[in-house]
């Protein structure tokens, strides 16, 4: 396994690559790897030839008051991780190597952000398109894995891709989930004891509204009404911050769910904020019930 630092000498490795045939699949992480980062390395393995894996804590797309100086950091752990799962390069840069130029500019995200994290982040999005530009750019990747976990990204990733006319194939990949639910995150080892039990609960609540869906609901105030009335009355130190339903990818909102559909919230605990969603697919064939969706937005 390679560990490179510089945008040149990652560049050059990845031409030497791409000439002599290689397929790269790319996983853009900010470290503190976890099992969800793992599945996404699986399946680039699975799907690539060489598979590069970036370790950035993006400053970007880190609002004045949120966690970028304490957000984890542990890069050795992260090597041996990375090693043990057949990383082929970690790309590793520092803020410096990324912004040459600092932020004399940045790109603008005008759509699918005015919901969920992009209305409670304002600027987020902006962020990690931009970063996610730079490092397109420099690795040239066939295919990008991206965890549903952050469904909004991968929404927004597949508009990027579509407005700046990468030829990248986006392959959503399925939330790797602790035991009891919670869905697995760098910012988990936040959470107090009482905290992490209550956690769990926040895919119960979204899982009550998928309940009521598969019991034939459609309206979209009632299956919100649904999870946010079981995320306040459970609980107690867990703030609510949004329960949305919209559809996917275009997070539009509508009155009834429509064919493939998204319900996200987000909690505020002391020192971590956490998100979950399911993204699913009414499908007309089983008579209202709904499957889990996990394939692709974008076959090609
Ligand atoms: P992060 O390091 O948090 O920026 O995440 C890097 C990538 O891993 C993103 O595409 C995330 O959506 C994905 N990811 C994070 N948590 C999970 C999870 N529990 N299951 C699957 N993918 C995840």
């Amino acid at each position: 396994m390679q560990m490179i630092h510089s945008v040149k000498e990652m560049n050059k490795t990845i031409r030497q690559m791409k000439s002599s045939g290689k397929t790269i699949g790319f996983v853009p992480t900010m470290g503190f790897l976890h099992e969800g980062h793992q599945s996404l390395i699986s399946q680039a393995k699975e799907m690539c030839d060489i598979v590069v894996l970036s370790i950035f804590v993006n400053p970007t797309q880190f609002g004045p008051n949120e966690d970028y100086l304490t957000y984890p950091r542990d890069i050795k752990r992260d090597k041996m991780i990375a090693e043990e799962e057949g990383v082929d390069i970690i790309f590793n840069p520092d803020a410096d190597e990324m912004y040459p130029l600092g932020e004399s500019m940045l790109v603008k995200v005008n759509d699918r952000v005015d919901v969920l994290c992009g209305r409670s982040r304002p600027g987020h999005f902006d962020g990690v398109a931009t970063i996610l530009i730079k490092l397109f750019n420099i690795i040239m990747p066939d295919k990008v894995f991206f965890g549903l976990k952050d469904a909004q990204q991968v929404a927004v990733v597949d508009s990027i891709i579509k407005n700046f006319h990468y030829p990248i194939q986006l392959i959503p990949c399925e939330t790797k989930r602790e035991e009891d639910g919670l869905a697995k995150s760098s910012r988990n080892v936040r959470l107090s004891a009482d905290e992490r039990q209550e956690a769990a609960l926040l895919n119960k609540g979204l899982q009550e509204g998928l309940l009521l869906i598969n019991k034939g609901e459609r309206s979209v105030s009632r299956i919100k009404k649904c999870v946010t009335l079981f995320l306040e009355t459970h609980l107690r130190l867990g703030k609510i911050d949004y329960v949305e339903v919209l559809s996917y990818p275009e997070l539009q909102s509508a009155t009834s769910i429509t064919e493939r559909f998204i319900i996200a919230c987000a909690v505020q605990y002391k020192e971590a904020r956490l998100i979950d969603n399911i993204v699913a697919d009414l499908d007309p064939d089983l008579k209202g019930e709904q499957k889990q969706y996990v394939a692709h937005i974008d076959e090609k």
